[in-house]
């Protein structure tokens, strides 16, 4: 049974989805404004991960993942290049995804960007303003808090005698507010200014709360199973999604909401205000690998904080390597036919120790230690030729199932190494000369699966890459 701490509760909770054993999901996207860094990639390779085992688990998933395309941020450095915020976010798009994909994520369900749900923003603000929930003021319009009394019950903050006036801890528009809590849905914009949208309402350009509650309820409905983020989401971006949907609709928005913690780097939040940050292309071009970097951002559970250094990086280069490298033994290894009972028995536990890892909070540590146990245990196997034919499929299909979640493997082969062909090609012309054909030819096959292609010339075999 898979259970997971919500947020909402503060408390471990068993997974039941709503409906039958549909999951909707909700995770918010990058703010595409700039390169993505590797802490937003934690939290990314953490809904990757829950997407993986969802579908692990047999779920039917429908995973929705926005971008926000327009903020602050990105309206000043288009105006400053003088072109629209759609021609200043494209390359950041494509360059997201690249990132997203080259560390092996799949890809969401549904990719929405904010400035294309203008009108499902509208109408939920509409909403607001009728029940009472919102009100206009100098031409931008507020959410009333006031009038949400369950404001708070997922970020946990007190905000008793703390209501009027202005409070340091919440950040105050320079408009006037009834309440230093309510927050933007609508900020006005000039007749000529861009970006802006026509409302009835007035003229304007969207907070960047209201664009998920858009996004999530238009593609997920009004009440959904699972809402994630990083934790710096909870307060004010969560609170305030579920103040104006709840708001408007009268129902419960999320279900469970899941918040993974931060990568930091010297024990100091990687972000980009404090420039202390590497993209993925940063450390890419330093020649790590992009299936090393997913591996020591999902190594460390994610309610717990992980410290990025170069070290921690080196170490997951190594371990990411010597998988592939088992992966590649296993496949290749000699083997009589059968099974071997043992072998059997520890890849079962290791399949259900995975399982328990990963059912216990998305535990990815207690889950690779499963992974890495049999990898020990397999090698050992190996090394004293206890390996049947049957065995090999059961690991190699265990390599698959974690891998299905984890994605550390890989999919591209090992190459071989020039040494290896030479000596498998010397071994050929052994049993050649040895009138072994059998082995002559499964050799052949064996390198032919490696792209190896073999030619018989006078001089002897030549050998190239496919
Ligand atoms: P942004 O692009 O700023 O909207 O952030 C995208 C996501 O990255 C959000 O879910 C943030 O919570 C998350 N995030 C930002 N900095 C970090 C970090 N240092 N570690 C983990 N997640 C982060
Ligand atoms: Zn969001």
């Amino acid at each position: 049974m898979l259970r997971f701490f919500n947020t909402l509760s503060r408390s471990i909770e068993e997974f039941h989805p709503i409906e039958d054993n549909k999951v909707r999901m909700y995770m918010c996207g990058p703010t595409v404004w700039n390169f993505a860094h590797i802490g937003n990639f934690r939290t990314f390779v953490f809904g990757d991960i829950l997407r993986r085992y969802l579908k692990y688990k047999k779920y039917d998933v429908t995973h929705v993942f926005n971008l926000t395309d327009i903020d602050d941020r990105i309206i000043n450095e288009a105006k400053a290049r003088s072109i629209t915020i759609d021609e200043f976010t494209a390359p950041y798009i494509q360059y997201f995804w690249e990132d997203f994909d080259a560390l092996g994520n799949e890809r969401p369900d549904v990719t929405p960007r904010a400035t294309h749900h203008i009108a499902e923003m509208i109408d939920i603000i509409s909403k607001l303003i009728e029940n009472g929930k919102a009100y206009e003021s100098d031409g931008s319009i507020y959410y009333r808090i006031a009038a949400f009394p369950e404001y708070g019950k997922l970020s946990k903050i007190n905000f008793s005698g703390n209501i009027h006036g202005g409070s340091e801890r919440i950040d105050t528009d320079k408009y006037d507010k009834e309440d230093a809590r309510d927050f933007a849905l609508w900020k006005l914009v000039g007749e000529d200014e861009e970006p802006g949208w026509d409302a009835p309402f007035g003229r304007g350009r969207p907070g960047w709360h209201i664009e998920c509650s858009a996004m999530s309820m238009r593609y997920l409905g009004e009440t959904f199973d699972l809402h994630a983020g990083g934790m710096d989401l909870q307060f004010p971006h969560h609170e305030n999604e579920i103040a104006q949907s709840e708001g408007a609709t009268g129902k419960q928005f999320s279900k469970y909401w899941i918040h993974s913690e931060f990568l930091k780097i010297d024990d100091v939040t990687m972000s980009k205000s404090k420039g202390n940050f590497f993209t993925f292309r940063d450390l890419r071009d330093q020649g790590y690998s992009p299936r090393a970097i997913r591996y020591l951002l999902l190594s460390v559970p994610y309610r717990k904080q992980l410290n990025f250094t170069f070290e921690g990086l080196q170490g997951a280069e190594a371990t990411v390597e010597r998988l592939r490298n088992f992966r590649a033994l296993v496949k290749d290894a000699r083997v009589d036919d059968g099974s071997n009972a043992d072998i059997v028995k520890l890849v079962e536990k290791a399949v259900s120790d995975f399982e328990k890892g990963m059912d216990d909070d998305l535990n990815t540590a207690e889950a690779l230690a499963a992974v890495h146990n049999l990898v020990r245990e397999i090698n050992t196997a190996l090394a004293a030729d206890q390996l049947r034919a049957d065995d090999k499929t059961r690991v190699l299909d265990a390599v698959e199932k974690f891998d299905s979640v984890l994605g550390i493997f890989g999919k591209e082969e090992i190459a071989m190494l020039d040494a290896e062909i030479e000596s498998l090609i010397e071994e050929r012309q052994e049993a050649r000369r040895n009138r072994n054909f059998a082995r002559s030819d499964e050799i052949r096959d064996l390198l032919a699966e490696k792209g190896i292609i073999l030619e018989d010339t006078k001089d002897g075999v030549r050998w190239k890459r496919r």
